[in-house]
């Protein structure tokens, strides 16, 4: 995905759980949410909820 800041930045999530850090999503159908919140430590360093497809912003 890219970060919603407008950085251009690609963020990537992982969603397998034997690597960490990972991430849990639930699809509610369309939308998606992603637990827990994304914090970037680098660059723009955003720090965000993906909840029901919206940025939620820390
Ligand atoms: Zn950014």
């Amino acid at each position: 995905m890219l970060c919603p800041c407008g950085c251009k930045q690609i963020l990537y999530t992982n969603l397998i759980e034997d690597h960490h850090p990972f991430w849990k999503y639930k699809l509610n159908g369309k939308t998606i949410s992603l637990r827990p919140s994304i914090d970037r430590l680098v660059g723009c360093r955003s720090h965000f909820f993906l909840t029901d497809g919206k940025i939620i912003w820390c």
